[in-house]
C-alpha cells in the first residue's frame, strides 16, 4: 500500500510539483487536500495535461484545476461494493476515508483481485499431451485408447478389478441402479445428506428412495439409522434393492459398519464416491467398499475431465453389463438388434485423455486441498462456535470441500449470514447440501433418523462449504481467513 502522506498536495502546490509527486509514486494519482487534510479531489496526469493545454503554466498552482467531485468511500467498504463503485465511475483508484473525511488509504483495482471461487478445475501438465494424441490419431469417439487406459489406471490406483468410464457420475450411478435390478416400486436406501444426483437415478428406474440420516462423527450415513430402516423394512415384509452410501465432501462413511448391516440382509451397496476420489478408509482407497463404486469428474470435483464419471467393481460381469448398457445395448448380431433399452453414456476418448493427465496429479491435489483445510482450521482455531467436518480415525479425507458448522448462539452469526458476508468480500462459500428428505421433489419419501432429531437437518442449518480449490494461492487462503476473522471479530 502506498504511503498516503506522499500522495497529498495542497492547492498552493504548483503543477510542476504535482507532476513530480505523481511521477514519484507508483499510483499515477495525487490527492488534493484542504488545510484540514480532507480530500478536495483526486488529480491524475491527464488532469494536469488538460489544464496545461487549456493555457495554464507549469508554475501555476493547483488552484487552476476545476473543482470536481471525486469518488471516495468509507474505509470499511466491502470488496464487492468497492469494485462496483469503481466500475460505475470508470476509475481504477478509490480513496478510502475515515469518519473525519481524511483519506486513510487508496484502494487500487488490482488490490481487489478476482473473486475466490468454491472449487475450480486445476489442470496439470500431461492432459494436453493425451488430448493431442487423440487428435493426432483421430480417436475422436466415445471409445479409444485413452478410455481403455483411463479405466485401467483408475482400477489399478484404487485396487478395483474393473472400471467403466462414462459421461458423468450420475450416469455411473444410473447404470449401477439399473444393473442391480431396481424396478418400478422397488425401494432403495440412500444417504440423505448429499447432492440430488445420488438419489435421482433411483427414480429414473421407477424406484422409491428411502433416505437415511447422517451420524455426527463423519456427517455420513449413520449405521444406527440404517439399522432402524432395515428393522422397519423387515417388520413390514420388504427389503430395499440396494443401498447407496455417499462419502460426503471427500470423507468416507463408516463402510465396514454399513456394509456389515447390508450383508446381513443380502442387500448390495453402491458407494457414491463422486466426491472422495483419493481419500482412504482404513488405509484403502475410498470407493471400493460396495458391490459397485462411482466417481465423478465433473468440473468442480477434485480432478476433472470437464464432465465424466467412472463405475468400478471387482465383478467383471457387472462392468461388462455397464459398458453394454452405456453403448446403446447393442446385441452381438450382424445387424442392429436390441433386446434391452440402452443409453449413450460412454466417455469420449478426448476427455479420457484429460482424465489420464489429471490422475497423475491426484495425490498432489489431495495434499493441496488438505492444506487449505488445515490453514482454515489453524487460522480460525481461536474462534469459538466453529466445528469442522470431523475426520474419524479411520478416515483420510481428500477434503474436497472444507466444510464446517457455525453455532449461531456462540458466534452470533447464522451460516447464511456468513455466506452473505463472504460474498460481499467476493469469496464464494456455499451452504451444505440440503438433505434429500427436505427436498420438495422427495417430500413423499420416507426418512430414518439417527436419533430423535435428524442430524443432517442440523448440519444443513448450520453448515457452510468454504472455497477449497487445490489451485488457491497462499494469498487467497489468507484473504478467506482474514474475511472470516473479520466477520466473527466484528472488524
Ligand atoms: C457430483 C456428484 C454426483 C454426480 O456426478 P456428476 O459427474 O456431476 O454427474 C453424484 N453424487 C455426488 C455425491 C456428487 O457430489
Amino acid at each position: 500500500m502506498t504511503d498516503i502522506l506522499k500522495l497529498g498536495a495542497r492547492r498552493s502546490a504548483t503543477i510542476r510539483e504535482a507532476m513530480a509527486i505523481i511521477n514519484s509514486t507508483g499510483l499515477q494519482l495525487l490527492l488534493l487536500l484542504d488545510d484540514d487534510g480532507r480530500l478536495l479531489r483526486t488529480v491524475t496526469d491527464g488532469d494536469l495535461r488538460r489544464t496545461l493545454l487549456a493555457g495554464a503554466e507549469l508554475s501555476d498552482t493547483l488552484e487552476a484545476l476545476p473543482p470536481i467531485e471525486s469518488v471516495t468511500a468509507p474505509d470499511a467498504i466491502t470488496r464487492k461494493a468497492a469494485l462496483e463503485l469503481m466500475d460505475r465511475h470508470e476509475v481504477n483508484h478509490l480513496p478510502l476515508t475515515d469518519e473525519a473525511g481524511r483519506v486513510v488509504r487508496v484502494l487500487e483495482r488490482r488490490d481487489i483481485g478476482p473473486p475466490i471461487l468454491l472449487s475450480t478445475p486445476h489442470m496439470g501438465e500431461a492432459e494436453l499431451h493425451y488430448v493431442e494424441e487423440a487428435f493426432r490419431t483421430n480417436w475422436i469417439a466415445p471409445l479409444g485408447p485413452n478410455v481403455d487406459a483411463f479405466e485401467r489406471e483408475i482400477a489399478d490406483l484404487v485396487g478395483a478389478g474393473h472400471a467403466a468410464a462414462v459421461s458423468s457420475g450420475t450416469a455411473a450411478l444410473h447404470l449401477a441402479v439399473r444393473i442391480l435390478g431396481v424396478k418400478p416400486g422397488d425401494k432403495v436406501f440412500c444417504s440423505t445428506l448429499t447432492f440430488a444426483a445420488s438419489a435421482n437415478p433411483i427414480v429414473y428406474e421407477g424406484g422409491e428412495p428411502v433416505f437415511i440420516d447422517s451420524e455426527p462423527g463423519s456427517w455420513n450415513m449413520s449405521p444406527r439409522a440404517l439399522e432402524r430402516a432395515f428393522d422397519a423394512a423387515v417388520a413390514e415384509g420388504w427389503l430395499p434393492k440396494a443401498v447407496i452410501v455417499v462419502d460426503l465432501y471427500g470423507q468416507s462413511a463408516d463402510m465396514d459398519a454399513l456394509v456389515a448391516i447390508c450383508d446381513r440382509h443380502g442387500v448390495p451397496v453402491i458407494e457414491d464416491a463422486a466426491e472422495s476420489l483419493g481419500a482412504r478408509y482404513k488405509g484403502r482407497p475410498s470407493g471400493v467398499f460396495g458391490r459397485m463404486g462411482v466417481y465423478s469428474f465433473n468440473g468442480n470435483k477434485i480432478i476433472t475431465t470437464s464432465g465424466g464419471g467412472m463405475l468400478i467393481s471387482d465383478d467383471e460381469e457387472l462392468i461388462k453389463q455397464a459398458r453394454f448398457l452405456a453403448t446403446q445395448a447393442r446385441d452381438p448380431a450382424p445387424h442392429y438388434q436390441h433386446s434391452q433399452i440402452g443409453f449413450n453414456y460412454r466417455m469420449s476418448n478426448i476427455l479420457a485423455g484429460v482424465g489420464r493427465g489429471q490422475l497423475q496429479v491426484l495425490e498432489q491435489r489431495v495434499e493441496a486441498r488438505r492444506a487449505v483445510y488445515e490453514a482454515y482450521r489453524d487460522g480460525l482455531a481461536d474462534i469459538e462456535g466453529l466445528e469442522w467436518q470431523p475426520e474419524p480415525d479411520w478416515s483420510y479425507s481428500n477434503r474436497w470441500l472444507s466444510a464446517l458448522t457455525i453455532d449461531p448462539e456462540v458466534t452470533g452469526f447464522t451460516a447464511s449470514e456468513v455466506i452473505r458476508r463472504l460474498a460481499e468480500e467476493m469469496i464464494e462459500a456455499r451452504p451444505v447440501w440440503k438433505p434429500m428428505h427436505l427436498q420438495p421433489v422427495f417430500a413423499h419419501c420416507r426418512h430414518f433418523a439417527h436419533g430423535n432429531e435428524p442430524v443432517s437437518d442440523r448440519i444443513f442449518d448450520r453448515g457452510i462449504c468454504m472455497p477449497s480449490g487445490s489451485n488457491m494461492s497462499l494469498g487467497e487462503i489468507t484473504r478467506v481467513v482474514d474475511a472470516m476473522r473479520g466477520i466473527f471479530k466484528g472488524r
